[in-house]
């Protein structure tokens, strides 16, 4: 059987869970291509996600 991977998480390259248009910094990183936005996006297992998502929060927190 023909084994799939899916890709590994950009922080510790263990198997990855989600796919975000997050960066590990927690920033939507966006190019412009004449006309339409392509977003980058990152692969993240769970607990770095989480990490990512509590980064985001807390830089919110601040702004706010
Ligand atoms: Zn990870």
């Amino acid at each position: 059987m023909k084994k799939i991977v899916v890709g590994d998480c950009c922080i510790c390259g263990e198997k990855a869970a989600i796919k975000s248009r997050l960066s590990p910094e927690s920033f939507v990183i966006a190019h412009d291509r004449k006309g339409y936005i392509e977003y980058e996006s990152f692969l993240f297992c769970a607990l770095h996600f989480n990490e990512v998502l509590e980064t985001l929060w807390k830089r919110v927190e601040n702004i706010w």
